[in-house]
């Protein structure tokens, strides 16, 4: 038997089939709208679901590509891109839910994603409870009968928790849920939840898979009719990604597997380094030993990840100083580029959520949430040094 290609050759090939005009990079079709041969053929394209050559809020070949692609390195049957990774996430989420439905969400989650199942969809008639992803009997006790979706991160942001994947989903097949996993933070290089049992993968194109902060786009890949039901709500919705966004997704996704490999190295080295420090009071990376997910992790992810978690002594202020002192890391949103950004969750998504909901989301003052960029990783720490010395003082 022949063995299957390793990730990193499927993904700088992966959808390339849908592109036979060049066979090599993709061309971008920068319109929004198709020439139709005859009346008939445009009354078929809108029986169809998601067909490529119509509409560009309905389907683009350009997006049809980047859409093969991503289906294929998660191992499902199809999948939708999004313009945002938020798009994705709620017409996802109201692709499945209506009225008098019960919904399971973690209790650390994405901040507009938490928002959404607090302000959003009890306005709708679901309602919504919170479980600790890290705690599979509780997870069990919180579904109901009505449950009809459970939605996840592993690891969490920004806490980087790790959830039992295959556990969930037999909870989810047990109870007749759907489940969904958010797998921005892991990357489809470091984890395929699909091939865990997971019905529905989400992930934010911005951050890995995009990898250089240049584009916003979001993705849902799982099982065709799924999908079909996604579509419904991003024709309705209308979050679709730009041909040109795809374009650049695709291009990112060619070198996913090298930029994630040394993502996780450089995070691995930096985690190390901090959790011998003394101005470190606590460091959360799933690839350390003494990380409680850590077993989990070297189960189901193929990698630990990029980003690094840490509490510096001192609270707010000394994490304030910090982020402010540094030279070569970036204080910005967002993750997964070839920068290192650097962010203090505490008071930058202070406004959005309330104290409650970020004391049980474990997002103290002194925590800092760190994208490991494609930099060398004794820069990365020489810095994170020069500006812990700087905030001592
Ligand atoms: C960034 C992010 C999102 C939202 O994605 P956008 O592209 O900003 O809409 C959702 N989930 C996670 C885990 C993220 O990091």
């Amino acid at each position: 038997m022949t063995r299957p290609p390793d990730f990193a050759t499927r993904s700088v090939h992966a959808g390339g089939g849908r592109n036979p005009s060049s066979g090599i990079a993709p061309p971008i079709f920068q319109t929004s709208t198709f020439k139709l041969a005859s009346a008939r053929e445009g009354v078929e394209l809108m029986q169809m679901s998601a067909p490529e050559r119509f509409y560009t809020r309905w389907g683009n070949p350009t997006t049809k590509q980047l859409e093969a692609a991503i289906s294929e390195l998660e191992g499902g049957e199809a999948a939708l891109a999004f313009s945002s990774g938020m798009g994705a996430i709620a017409a996802t989420t109201f692709s499945i839910l209506s009225a008098g439905d019960h919904a399971l969400f973690a209790k650390a989650l994405y901040s507009a994603t938490t928002e959404m199942a607090q302000q959003v969809l009890p306005r709708f008639g679901v309602e919504v409870s919170f479980a600790e992803g890290s705690d599979l009997a509780a997870l069990r006790s919180a579904v109901r009968p009505r449950t009809k979706l459970i939605f996840f991160e592993s690891p969490t942001n920004p806490t980087l928790e790790i959830c039992d994947l295959e556990g969930l989903a037999r909870i989810g097949r047990e109870s007749g849920a759907l489940t969904v996993v958010d797998n921005t933070f892991a990357s489809p290089y470091n984890q395929n939840p699909l091939r865990l049992g997971i019905d529905l993968v989400l992930h934010s194109m911005t951050k890995y898979i995009g990898g250089h902060s240049d584009l916003t786009g979001g993705v849902v890949a799982g099982k065709r009719e799924h999908i079909e039901a996604c579509w419904k709500m991003l024709k309705i919705f209308g979050a679709c990604l730009s041909p040109f966004e795809a374009w650049l997704a695709i291009r990112g996704l060619k070198t996913l597997a090298v930029r994630v490999e040394r993502q996780n190295a450089s995070a691995l080295a930096v985690a190390r380094h901090l959790a011998r420090h003394p101005a470190v009071e606590r460091v959360h990376y799933p690839g350390l030993p003494e990380h409680p997910g850590h077993g989990l992790a070297r189960k189901q992810m193929r990698g630990f990840g990029g980003m690094v978690s840490f509490e510096v002594r001192g609270g707010l202020a000394a994490a304030t100083r910090l982020v402010e002192s540094l030279k070569l890391i970036t204080l910005a949103v967002s993750l997964g580029g070839a920068e290192s950004l650097i962010v203090h969750p505490a008071s930058m998504i202070h406004g959005l959520l309330s104290e409650e909901t970020l004391r049980a989301q474990g997002i103290l003052p002194g925590l800092l949430r760190f994208s490991v960029g494609l930099e060398a990783p004794e820069d990365l720490i020489a810095d994170l040094e020069q500006a812990m010395a700087a905030g001592g003082r």
